[in-house]
């Protein structure tokens, strides 16, 4: 069995206090590997490695933490298989989709930054002959990066890439649910000659390890992604402290189909955007709003596609559907299916546990993808956050009622809309309470655009120059002239 161990100072150590975590393997429901439940003591150690690594680091060429974050993104992407399976067998997902999606997206999270540093630039203010203001963008100097367990490679590197591309050394934490990538990427670090201290992943429980990231005093900035309750819990702690904030939070996320849409493109495409990665990604549609005058076709194709969806082992290079990613999330999903049948909502398929017959795999956390139809855009199960396979479906009769029901939740995420008519989709995108709108698509994504939520989907945008943007720290500098 794998005993994770924290990467501090360019080497694996493990926990002050000798106790460690169960990790599970969500394909099998058994225990694979140990992870360190670390306190405010190894914290401190990871704080104190990345303080003396800053004052090198930040004055290091931009050109030089270029060519290491390259080697960096070289080494993912020599290491796919591997990271790939580790991602797969950590999290569930197939494995099809961590060497598709995740192992190449964490390897452009990379490369993306390590050529973005090298065209970041500052702006100056020139007040004809009296003075020269230019704007000085320092780094922020240790700062501390947290990210979930969906994507655990890709949202982990998303932050520290910009962090380090932008010369702050860091203290990091996975989720304690899916360590592992993280776990191999601290040996990818020393091959590419990150220097000791630049990064520092230190691994735990989000109370313990991470709360005592978010209270450190000498971190000075947090960039957080995960739940909203949790996002609230640390800005709570964050702000008195006046650390700087990025929060990327959870998401209620609409698709709006109209009867004029390409149909059979947005049916296959809203078939990946209700269930890809099990309906565990931030960005999927779990609201579907169908134009009445199609609704009954979208319905029974939908439908019809989705129980053809087979759920297998992850592992298996041909699934396509793989486990959630642990017992007690498997159970939050299921209890919304029952909300929603008190709610008055029908399920048209799915709704249950799905028990492999496979003994290897039968005590996995699997469920079939499931469709409910009858609910109220109002009701909780259309309010709350699922972050399942779990999707319902409403007819809506105009423009007007589809947009009053898709902006009447807390969050504002990501929306999707399907039409052929561009003033509407113009129309609609910009009435949408909503970080980012994806016309007649899905998840395509250009990393130089700004990324993040509005209302309780967070604060902040994360992607391209925005990110370099939160991770320095401005500085005006003005020079009087003498004529
Ligand atoms: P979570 O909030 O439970 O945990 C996220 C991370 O925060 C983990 O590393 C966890 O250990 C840590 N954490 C927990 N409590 C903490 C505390 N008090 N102080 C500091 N750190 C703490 O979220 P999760 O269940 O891992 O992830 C699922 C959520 O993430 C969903 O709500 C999903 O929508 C959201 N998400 C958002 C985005 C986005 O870009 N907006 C992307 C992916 C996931």
């Amino acid at each position: 069995m794998t005993r994770i161990q924290n990467y501090i100072n360019g080497t694996y150590v493990g926990p002050v206090n000798g106790h460690f975590i169960d990790n599970y393997n969500p394909a099998t429901g058994k225990v694979y590997s140990e992870i360190p439940d670390s306190t405010r003591e190894d914290v401190d150690h990871a704080f104190k490695a990345a303080e003396s690594a800053f004052s090198k680091w930040s004055t290091t060429p931009y050109t030089e933490r270029s060519r290491i974050l390259a080697r960096l993104a070289d080494l993912i992407g020599k290491n796919l298989d591997r990271l790939a399976e580790a991602e797969s067998i950590d999290n569930g997902k197939p494995i099809s989709l961590a060497k598709a999606v995740d192992i190449p997206r964490a390897e452009s999270n990379i490369r993306f930054f390590s050529t973005a540093i090298m065209h970041f630039h500052s702006e100056a203010h020139i007040m004809e002959d009296r003075a020269v203001n230019y704007t000085n963008r320092k780094p922020i100097g240790v700062v501390g990066c947290i990210s979930p367990w969906n994507l655990p490679l890709y949202l982990f590197t998303w932050k520290i890439a910009p962090a380090i591309a932008a010369g702050n050394t860091v203290v990091a934490k996975p989720s304690e649910v899916t360590p592992m990538t993280a776990y191999l990427l601290g040996e990818l670090c020393t091959e590419a000659g990150l220097p000791p201290g630049v990064l520092n992943i230190v691994h735990g429980s989000g109370p313990n390890t991470g709360q005592s990231i978010v209270d450190h005093p000498g971190i000075k900035a947090i960039s957080f992604t995960g739940g909203t309750a949790t996002g609230a819990a640390i800005a709570a702690s964050a702000a008195p402290k006046f650390k700087k904030l990025s929060l990327e939070l959870g998401g209620k996320n609409p698709n709006i189909i109209f009867a004029d849409c390409d149909f059979d493109d947005m049916l296959n495409t809203t078939v990946r955007s209700s269930f890809a990665n099990q309906g565990q990604i931030c960005l999927c549609g779990s609201r579907i709003f169908i134009e009445r005058p199609i609704y009954e076709k979208f319905r029974d194709a939908f439908v019809e596609k989705v129980k053809r969806m087979r759920i297998g082992h992850p592992q298996n290079p041909d699934t396509r559907f793989g486990a959630l990613v642990s017992k007690g999330h498997l159970e939050k999903v299921l209890s919304y299916v029952e909300l929603a049948k008190e709610e008055g909502g029908t399920v048209l398929c799915g709704g249950e546990r799905y028990l492999p017959e496979d003994e290897e795999i039968k005590g996995g956390y699997y469920m079939h993808p499931t469709v409910i139809e009858g609910l109220s855009y109002a009701c909780r199960t259309n309010q709350e956050e699922i972050f399942g396979p779990v999707v319902t479906l409403m007819p809506f009769d105009s423009e007007e009622e589809v947009l009053s029901m898709a902006n009447s939740v807390d969050y504002g995420l990501a929306a999707t809309v399907w039409t052929r008519d561009l003033s509407r989709a113009h129309r609609v995108a910009a009435a949408l309470e909503s970080g980012i709108v994806w016309i007649n698509c899905w998840l395509v994504r250009d990393l130089r655009t700004p990324f993040g939520g509005v209302k309780s989907s967070g604060v902040g945008r994360e992607g391209g120059f925005e990110a370099l943007r939160f991770f320095t720290e401005a500085q005006n500098v003005c020079i009087q002239l003498k004529s």
